[in-house]
């Protein structure tokens, strides 16, 4: 990335500067400022002096709040686990073969008995009462494709509203491929309002490169016409795409396809080798990826639609970048409690630190020592992200890529975050 710059000038107070352009900017206070030349110049001699707090600089910063003493941003909750939201993978089965998939899926196929799904319901509503909620979130999600096992989905959405007491309100998630998903699954979506999340990688060539089918053939008709479905029947959906060295190019045609079929929410991220990944897909090049995020972010105001990635929230502060810090509440094809949705099966490298117990027919099996082990995982741990001017909006990046990556995040992650909070930042400082 082109001579990106930045220096921490108080806690919580960085300035961020290139090519002789800079802007002030506080994180956790949501505030920024553009400083011009001479600006500049007035905050380099006052770097210079030591900050002393007669500089009319520091009396500027004084005056417009940027001392106010500020609440840091959470780490996972003490005490024994809890989760708010329960996620069922009900099978490891699935209709694509996509090139970089985490879980290895439809390799090896495993569902999850209607027993443990069951008790993994019963336990949300648990959990909810000793937290004294009344709201719970049932996801469907990870592993597999969970359209693969529909009637298992239904039956579970059936016995999770059985159970629900009055007054009480749940929430339904899919994540899906949606290339299953046809006018009579939009229908039942849409009558238990889920919000969906549809994985799709990028334009027809794109698409059918990195999601082929199970017989090697292109998923990305059957894709769009699932979305299509989802449009039609009124269902929430957000399309979500992993970004690669092949699609990085083209997320502006992407955005188009998305926004001409009628969806509100695309969320890019940058891929991470893991699983089948490690088996050829190009790695991301962080100055192309964070240009053509630019144009395609600009386009997207242009056209009513929301187009963002992970760090690119200015007012969204976080020291947790997920649940998988001991949250969450996975409930893998195996039986087993995972806190990461990538890792699915206790073969996975990091089973012993993610996969944190077991549901059986009779009981929820939690292991608190790695729940609580897993509490550490948060920004306030990682001495690399202690003076980046984006780790609030970043909260250092996803755990699994941290860890298979050996504690840190890869430099073109870092860089891709930076560069578009940069962009982001400048933006909204430049336009007052
Ligand atoms: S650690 Fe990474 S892969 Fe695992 S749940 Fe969090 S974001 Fe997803
Ligand atoms: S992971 Fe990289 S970009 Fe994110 S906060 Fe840490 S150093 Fe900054």
């Amino acid at each position: 990335m082109n001579n990106l710059q930045w220096q921490e000038m108080h806690p919580n107070l960085f300035l961020v500067q290139q090519d002789g352009i800079g802007v002030v900017y506080s994180p956790l206070l949501g505030k920024f400022f553009y400083a011009n030349s001479d600006g500049m110049a007035i905050i380099a001699e006052y770097l210079q002096l030591g900050k002393p707090e007669n500089h009319p600089f520091h009396e500027h910063l004084k005056s417009n709040g940027f001392f106010q003493t500020v609440e840091l941003p959470r780490i996972a909750n003490d005490g024994r686990f809890n989760s708010r939201e329960l996620t069922v993978s009900v099978t490891s089965a699935c209709n694509l073969r996509c090139v970089y998939c985490y879980a290895n899926a439809g390799v090896n196929f495993l569902d999850l008995p209607w027993s443990v799904i069951e008790r993994s319901i019963k336990q949300m509503y648990a959990y909810a009462e000793i937290r004294g909620d009344k709201e719970v979130e049932l996801s469907f999600h990870g592993t597999g494709e969970t359209i693969v096992k529909w009637g298992v989905m239904v039956k579970a959405v059936n016995y999770a509203l059985s159970l629900l007491p009055k007054e009480w309100k749940i929430k339904f998630t899919l994540v899906t491929n949606g290339t299953l998903i046809d006018d009579e699954k939009a229908k039942f979506l849409a009558k238990h309002n889920y919000s969906v999340v549809l994985s799709m990688d990028g334009t027809e060539s794109v698409q059918n490169k990195l999601r082929p089918k199970a017989d090697g053939s292109g998923s990305y008709q059957a894709a769009i016409k699932g979305a299509q479905a989802l449009v039609k029947h009124g269902v929430f959906f957000a399309m979500r795409s992993t970004i690669t060295g092949l699609n990085q190019d083209s997320m502006l045609d992407f955005l188009e396809i998305c926004a001409s079929i009628g969806c509100e929410e695309i969320s890019v991220a940058p891929f991470s080798l893991t699983g089948r990944g490690e088996e050829g897909v190009p790695d991301i090049d962080a100055e192309k990826f964070i240009a053509h995020y630019i144009v395609a972010k600009k386009r997207a105001k242009e056209l009513g639609v929301i187009f963002l990635m992970p760090s690119d929230y200015l007012d969204n502060v976080s020291a947790r970048y997920c649940n998988a810090d001991g949250e969450s509440f996975a409930v893998m094809p195996q039986g087993i409690i995972s806190t990461c949705t990538r890792v699915t099966k206790t073969e996975d490298a990091l089973s012993r630190t993610f996969v944190i117990g077991e549901v059986t027919p009779d009981e929820v099996i939690i292991n608190q020592q790695r729940v609580d082990d897993l509490k550490s995982l948060n920004l306030y741990n990682f001495p690399e992200c202690a003076g980046c001017f984006a780790k609030f909006t970043c909260a250092g990046g996803c755990h699994h890529t941290r860890l298979i990556s050996g504690g840190k995040q890869p430099q073109n992650y870092c860089e891709i975050m930076q560069g578009v909070l940069w962009e982001t930042l400048r933006e909204a400082a430049l336009n007052g």
